[in-house]
């Protein structure tokens, strides 16, 4: 099971397999494999798109325990990491409260790791209530993929389980964090197209959140 992970060039590597101690080594950044459910069922997400080596799958028969991710972070130490950062191949906010509670360890171990959340920003329609406030000293940068510059062309794209009112709750959810978490970015994928990244930016200007336009892999 692959609990902690990290990313070097579009692999996804076990950290149990990362030999850290090389000064070359480019595996600054520790992400968190907590669960693979989502509500959404994206068109482009990897889960259906990428095949990797059984040994570094993402895919988890059972989530691990609050426990058992803190066992494994237990074995490194965090001074050698830059960012830990909850992003698998499902939506880590599903998992609200381990989530926090592996959060709170972490700032308890006073590693002054930045810790992000990747997430496609509907935490309050899975968990029923608001959600920002409880990131609050807890999460460094909340990172919400935005997708779509409207309702119609999110719910195509994400096919979220929530239907049509997915994408203003998204945005929503982005202004709370804005009260709660120093960095709020809001992502799409360079292929979308110009236009639809000018109109992207757009919902970014008017709710005040910036946009990262990153490269679809
Ligand atoms: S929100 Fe993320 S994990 Fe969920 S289906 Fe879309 S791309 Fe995949």
């Amino acid at each position: 099971m692959v609990i902690l992970y990290t990313y070097n060039n579009g692999v996804y590597i076990n950290l149990k397999d990362v030999d850290i101690t090389k000064k070359e080594s480019n595996h600054k950044n520790i992400y968190v494999n907590l669960t693979n459910n989502c509500p959404c069922s994206c068109t482009f997400c990897l889960r259906n798109t990428k095949e990797m080596a059984k040994s570094n799958s993402l895919w988890l028969d059972t989530e691990p325990t609050v426990q058992e991710v803190i066992e494994e972070f237990e074995k490194y130490d965090l001074t050698q990491f830059n960012e830990i950062i909850f992003c698998g191949f499902g939506e880590p906010l599903t998992r609200l409260d381990d989530l926090l509670k592996v959060a709170k360890y972490l700032k308890n171990r006073s590693s002054n790791n930045p810790i992000r959340i990747n997430t496609n920003g509907l935490a309050d329609l899975v968990n029923k209530k608001e959600t920002a406030a409880l990131l609050k000293d807890l999460i460094n940068t909340v990172s919400i993929s935005l997708n779509a510059s409207n309702a119609e062309e999110y719910l195509t794209l994400t096919r979220s389980k929530f239907g049509i009112e997915s994408y203003d709750a998204m945005l929503k959810f982005a202004v709370s964090c804005k009260e709660y978490v120093p960095n709020v970015v809001m992502t799409v994928v360079d292929c979308i197209g110009q236009e639809e990244i000018d109109a992207c930016q757009a919902v970014c200007d008017t709710i005040g959140v910036p946009l990262r336009v990153r490269p679809f892999e």
